[in-house]
């Protein structure tokens, strides 16, 4: 294993923003991870993970510590019924090439999440999720490197405590757990509608009326080509804003000003309103703030087009936060990991 140093972090962020690192390793084992984390502890080092680099951001100025790409493979199917196959991943393993592996095979359980830049290591961090699908709904368990205990452990479903795009591993675990593989469960079965309206709209305009786990995502992979702005040529995080989850009285609130406003009930007593729509209302969609391009197509989405630093992607957060705040009440908070 090499650690590498004074790496520039803009190089491996699709943000391409940031300082440097001081300190870089990739690990491909359990015993290499366990190797340089006992090695960090020791020289009082702080280290951060970094998996594609898709949904974090960095400040200018160096990162001091040691940033850990965790490529530990394996691809294993471990049990097999009529109705069900569990496979256990490697946190190394390209997410989007299981999940195309896992429709070659017809199973259904994460074919709506096609296409999302992760490794599979990073998708229960914030339990990614799209079109109706998440992480939560298929992950059986983990393997994680508990950096207190200095040892594996296994964390269930559970213990990962998942909620809308979160999970222990960003709140009160944060930096406690590396995650080395994943186990899901998914089924021998066909998707069933309803399907998200974007997907439906797909399937009615291509006149798609038999419903395959590869249906479903040849038509994520044209919508998400069609909204989402390449990184490679468009500098960004994906969707930087989580939707807003606001209780029942500020939805009553809302939609007394905005009855046509979007919303979605969570099932919990409380309703997701899309922070795209929040950001559009307040005329910000297609927008250049301090050198960040609100992309026309999804106003989530921030465009680091002629930014000079994190200063100006702030300055842009702030300005976006702060209207939707003025105007509605409702606090929306980014979604991408900071490295610190
Ligand atoms: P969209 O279709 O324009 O819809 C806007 C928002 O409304 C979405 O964020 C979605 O919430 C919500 N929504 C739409 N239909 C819904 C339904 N039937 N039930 C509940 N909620 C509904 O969204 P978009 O921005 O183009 O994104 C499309 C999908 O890709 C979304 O699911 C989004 O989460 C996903 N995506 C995820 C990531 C990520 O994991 N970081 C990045 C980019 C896009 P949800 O976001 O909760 O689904």
């Amino acid at each position: 294993m090499n650690v590498h140093t004074n790496i520039p972090l803009k190089n491996y962020l699709s943000m391409k923003m940031g300082g440097t690192t001081r300190f870089m390793a990739d690990v491909t084992t359990v015993d290499e991870l366990s190797q340089v984390i006992t090695n960090a502890k020791t020289k009082g080092i702080p280290f951060f993970i970094l998996g594609s680099g898709s949904n974090v951001i960095a400040r200018d100025d160096e990162y001091t510590g040691l940033i850990i790409r965790v490529r530990i493979p394996g691809f294993e199917i471990i049990s097999e019924d009529y109705t069900t196959v569990t496979i256990k991943l490697g946190a190394g393993e390209i997410w989007d090439e299981v999940v195309a592996q896992t429709v070659d095979k017809g199973l259904i359980g994460i074919e709506a999440m096609s296409d999302i830049p992760s490794y599979c290591g990073a998708a229960p961090v914030q339990n990614i999720g799209a079109y109706g699908q998440e992480i939560a709904d298929t992950l059986v368990s983990l393997e994680a490197y508990d950096t207190t205990a200095n040892q594996v452990v296994t964390l269930t479903n559970e213990e990962c405590k998942f909620t809308y795009r979160d999970s222990i591993f960003r709140t009160e675990a944060q930096g406690r757990y590396i995650i080395t593989s994943i186990t899901l469960q998914l089924y021998k079965a066909a998707p069933e509608p309803p399907f998200y309206k974007g997907v439906q709209d797909y399937f009615d305009e291509h006149n798609i009326t038999i419903y395959t786990a590869k249906a479903i995502r040849e038509a994520v992979i044209a919508i998400r080509h069609e909204k989402l702005p390449n990184p490679v040529e468009k500098p960004n995080s994906g969707s930087f804003f989580k939707n807003a989850i606001i209780e029942q009285w500020q939805l009553d609130e809302l939609l007394q000003d905005y009855p046509d406003a979007p919303h979605y009930e969570m099932g919990d007593g409380r309703h997701k309103v899309p922070s795209g729509w929040l950001i559009e209302q307040c005329g910000f969609k297609g927008q250049l703030l301090h050198g960040m391009r609100v992309n026309p197509a999804n106003a989530l989405v921030l465009i680091n087009e002629s930014a000079t630093g994190y200063l100006d992607l702030s300055l842009a957060r702030t300005e976006i936060t702060q209207a939707v705040q003025d105007r509605f009440r409702i606090n929306i908070e980014q979604e991408p990991l900071e490295i610190a």
